[in-house]
């Protein structure tokens, strides 16, 4: 016989009183229809059940942890609802009844700890910039350029931002780091439903960042781009944020960089969700592309704000997702259909999630990011 529902009315109420509550969802179903990941998935994730079991009290479904927080369902809505932070509310809820899946416990000791979601030494984070000649004497300068932690200890993303600095050098831009001052933005906690924390994490950050009389702070990737943007002004951050992208097509403009050809005639470009659907990111990456000789940018089939997802945000670039699960295999397929040489793109976890997808499927696409390839165009030697 079926069992019963059981309705937890203390749930109910919670739910209800929090800030994101679905109560505007009308059951269509189009987010789970439209869901990127319910592409591959069999297992597939329904927003449309788990924010009806919100409405009536019954503990979310465990797919609440899938979510890759891309935001393509919620361009769909007819009802206008964050789908996202609905589900961010609803793993809060989730992490108050200790029921957080377990590979976000270590994240979160090691953020605590050693200042990274990965449990690398902070002493060793700015190790990726030996030999550079970069100042972290940030007393002079306009422009703090924050690394962020992938980018600072994964190898393959330490020669991204040991190029990046080389432009910004290039282009006369009077910039400065923390070095190993530097620490997690918050990011990667979101995800995981913690909120104390990620409050005294946000804190201390704008404490830093306020100290110096810096201009401009700018991200190498659009997550921490985000979380600058969105939740740092509520704990007194009163500087402009700009993503690195912006900051070249700017040097492009002011013709302070001079590019030139580049081994590629064909190449697509991948819009990271938190650039293009969270900020509207889109012709930026796309105009330094164009400036650059000898180049044709092709789109793929689904391209600028409805770009699918690389699968990496919502905390999903910290879990192991099997291999017929990633949606990084299919973005991969649609940038091969274009037949360019390379796909770009300009976000830390597209760039590792698609080296994974070129490995296990044998592709011959070559992927950089925008700044990889600017450094290419302005030959700069990058080791
Ligand atoms: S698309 Fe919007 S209204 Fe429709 S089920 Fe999903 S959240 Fe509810
Ligand atoms: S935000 Fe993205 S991953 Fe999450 S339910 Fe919507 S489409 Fe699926």
């Amino acid at each position: 016989m079926k069992q019963p529902i059981k309705i937890d009315y203390d749930l109910r109420n919670q739910l209800n009183d929090s800030l994101h509550m679905p109560l505007e969802c009308y059951q269509c179903g189009s987010c789970t229809a439209n869901c990127s990941l319910n592409s591959i998935r069999e297992n597939k994730i329904t927003i449309r059940k788990i924010f009806h079991q919100a409405q009536i009290g019954v503990k979310p479904d465990k797919l609440v942890w899938d979510c890759a927080s891309c935001k393509f369902c919620e361009i769909r809505c007819p009802r206008q609802v964050d789908i996202v932070d609905t589900i961010n509310e609803l793993r809060k809820h989730a992490y108050r009844r200790r029921e957080i899946p377990q590979e976000f416990e270590p994240l979160l000791w090691n953020i605590l700890e050693d200042g990274n979601p990965f449990g690398e030494s902070q002493s060793l984070r700015f190790n990726w910039a030996k030999n550079l000649e970069v100042s972290t004497d940030l007393s002079d300068k306009d422009v703090l350029l924050y690394i962020g932690c992938a980018n600072s200890y994964d190898p393959r993303l330490q020669k991204v931002v040991r190029s990046l600095v080389n432009i910004l050098k290039k282009g006369n831009i009077n910039f400065g780091l923390l070095g190993n001052l530097e620490r997690c933005s918050g990011e990667a906690i979101i995800p995981t439903g913690e909120e104390h924390y990620l409050d005294v994490l946000i804190q201390d950050n704008v404490d830093e960042f306020n100290k110096y009389d810096i201009s401009k702070i700018v991200t190498v990737s659009p997550h921490s781009f985000d979380i600058f943007k969105r939740l740092y002004p509520e704990f007194g951050l009163n500087i402009e944020v700009q993503h690195y992208t912006q900051l070249i097509q700017d040097l492009i403009d002011k013709s302070k960089i001079q590019l030139f050809k580049t081994e590629f005639s064909q190449v697509t470009y991948h819009d990271p969700c938190y650039l293009s659907r969270y900020h509207g990111i889109i012709d930026e990456p796309r105009n330094i592309i164009s400036s650059i000789p000898n180049i044709d940018l092709v789109e793929m089939k689904n391209t600028k704000s409805n770009s699918i997802c690389c699968g990496g945000g919502g905390g999903q670039i910290f879990r192991d997702i099997e291999q017929d699960n990633r949606i990084s295999n299919l973005r991969i397929k649609e940038a091969h259909a274009t037949n360019s040489e390379a796909i770009l793109t300009s976000c830390p976890y597209c760039i590792q999630n698609f080296e994974d997808s070129i490995k296990v499927n044998q592709n011959s696409l070559v992927i950089n990011d925008i700044i990889e390839l600017v450094a290419k165009s302005m030959k700069l030697e990058v080791k």
